[in-house]
C-alpha cells in the first residue's frame, strides 16, 4: 500500500462519516417498469421477476469514494480491450473544459480521483487540473499508457497525493501485443524510470485477460518493485457490450480458476486492491457490486449504473445517485453483470467493509505497513 497515513486516515474518516450518516437522497429506490413486450430489453430481477427479493445490504450507504473523471476519449493508442474508444467514437474528437472538470470533482465529492480516458495526457490542461484537484485535497491518480511520461513530467510538481499510474499487462513482447503496438513498454519503462528519479510517486495497473501468464505477472511486478515502484492494482478483464473482442474476457469461473493460490503467490507484492478485494477474486468472500462508489464523468456527462456499462448519461451527479436503479445491477441481478468481478464495482465494497470478518481490522493493518 502506497498512500501515506494521513491520506489514509482522511480517506477512513470520509467513509466512517458516509457509513454513519449516509444522505438520505442518495439511499432512496428506484423503482423501474418491467417491459415484457421488449426482447431485447434486460431482465431487472428486482422489480421485475422477483419483486419480493431483499433489499441490498448496502441500501442506505450509498456514497462516492472515486471519481472516474475522463476529460477526454482521444488516444495515441487502439488498445484491444479498450471500450472507450468504441463506445465514443462519435464524440472523440471532444473534450471536457478545465472548469467541467473542476466542477464534477466538486459536484461529487469523491476523496479520490481517477484520471482516465483516452490517454489523459494529450489533455492540454492536465497539469492545471492535477494542480487544482491537488489543492482541494484529492488523491489524484493519472491513470496513463505511460508513454508521455518522461517529456511532460516537468510540467507536474511531485506530491504524496499524486500517482502516475501507468497500464502495465505484462513483460514486453505480451505488453506491447495488448496494446497492439511496439515500443509502447519501452516508452513506458523510460517514463516509470523518469518519474521514479524525478521524487514521482509511481503505480501501475494490470488487466488480467483469459491469455495472461500469472507467472510473467509475477516477473512483471518483481522487477517493477526493483524501480522502487510505489504499488500496483490488479482486474480481471470485463466483457462488456462496447468491445468486440469477446475471446480475451473470462468467465467468473475463469476468473476464479486464474485467481486461484494468487494471494499466496504473489505475498511479496506490494498491491494497492485492498486485500479483502484480493480475497474476493479468489473466491474466499463474496462481494456485491457497489457502482456507485465509483461514479464515471466524461464528455456525455455521469455515466451509468458504471464504468463499464451505459445505461444513461445523467446531467448531474445528483441526478445519477437518484435516478439510477442501483439495485437492478450486480451479480444475479442483471444478465450483464454475471461475469463481472472488476476492481471498479467491487472494491468500493471492500473499502466500505460489506461482509467483513473480524480479522479484517488485522489484514488492513498488515496490509498498510506492507
Ligand atoms: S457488476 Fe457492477 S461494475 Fe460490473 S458491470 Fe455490473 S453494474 Fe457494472
Amino acid at each position: 500500500m502506497s498512500f501515506t497515513v494521513s491520506t489514509m486516515a482522511s480517506l477512513a474518516t470520509y467513509i466512517a462519516k458516509n457509513k454513519f450518516s449516509p444522505k438520505p437522497e442518495w439511499q432512496k429506490t428506484v423503482k423501474t417498469e418491467y417491459d415484457s413486450s421488449n426482447p431485447f430489453r434486460i431482465i431487472h430481477t428486482r422489480f421485475g421477476e422477483n419483486p419480493d427479493k431483499k433489499p441490498h445490504p448496502l441500501i442506505n450507504k450509498r456514497f462516492p469514494l472515486v471519481l472516474q473523471l475522463e476529460p477526454l476519449h482521444a488516444c495515441n493508442l487502439t488498445c484491444t480491450g479498450c471500450g472507450r474508444i468504441r463506445e465514443y467514437e462519435s464524440t472523440i474528437t471532444q473534450q471536457l473544459s478545465l472548469e467541467q472538470c473542476l466542477k464534477a470533482s466538486d459536484e461529487c465529492n469523491a476523496p479520490v480521483v481517477a484520471i482516465c480516458g483516452g490517454e489523459p495526457m494529450l489533455y492540454a490542461q492536465l497539469p492545471q487540473l492535477v494542480e487544482a484537484l491537488i489543492a482541494r485535497g484529492r488523491l489524484v491518480i493519472l491513470c496513463t499508457n505511460g508513454m508521455f511520461i518522461a517529456k511532460k513530467l516537468h510540467q507536474y510538481k511531485p506530491h504524496d497525493n499524486l500517482f502516475f499510474n501507468v497500464h502495465l499487462d505484462g513483460m514486453e513482447k505480451n505488453h506491447d501485443i495488448a496494446v497492439e503496438r511496439e515500443g509502447v513498454f519501452k516508452l513506458a519503462m523510460e517514463g516509470i524510470r523518469a518519474a521514479k528519479a524525478g521524487g514521482y510517486k509511481v503505480c501501475t495497473n494490470t488487466t488480467v485477460y483469459k491469455e495472461t501468464d500469472m507467472n510473467e505477472l509475477l516477473e512483471m511486478f518483481e522487477m517493477l518493485q526493483t524501480l522502487k515502484v510505489d504499488g500496483h492494482s490488479i482486474s480481471p478483464a470485463y466483457g462488456y457490450s462496447a468491445v468486440n473482442d469477446r475471446e480475451i474476457f473470462m468467465t467468473r469461473e475463469d476468473i476464479l480458476e486464474k485467481f486461484a493460490g494468487f494471494n499466496k503467490k504473489f505475498s511479496k507484492i506490494k498491491f494497492n486492491n485492498s486485500p479483502v478485494y484480493l480475497e474476493f477474486l479468489e473466491g474466499q468472500r463474496d462481494l456485491p457490486c457497489t457502482a456507485w462508489g465509483n461514479p464515471t464523468y466524461n464528455i456525455k456527462g455521469w455515466k451509468g449504473p458504471c464504468y463499464l456499462i451505459t445505461d444513461g448519461h445523467y446531467n448531474t451527479f445528483e441526478e445519477l445517485m437518484t435516478k439510477t436503479p442501483w439495485e437492478n445491477y450486480g451479480h444475479g441481478a442483471d444478465p450483464r453483470c454475471d461475469h463481472c468481478m472488476v476492481h471498479c464495482g467491487y472494491e468500493p465494497s471492500a473499502a466500505m467493509g460489506i461482509n467483513s470478518k473480524w480479522q479484517d481490522a488485522f489484514t488492513y493493518l498488515g496490509w498498510m505497513i506492507k
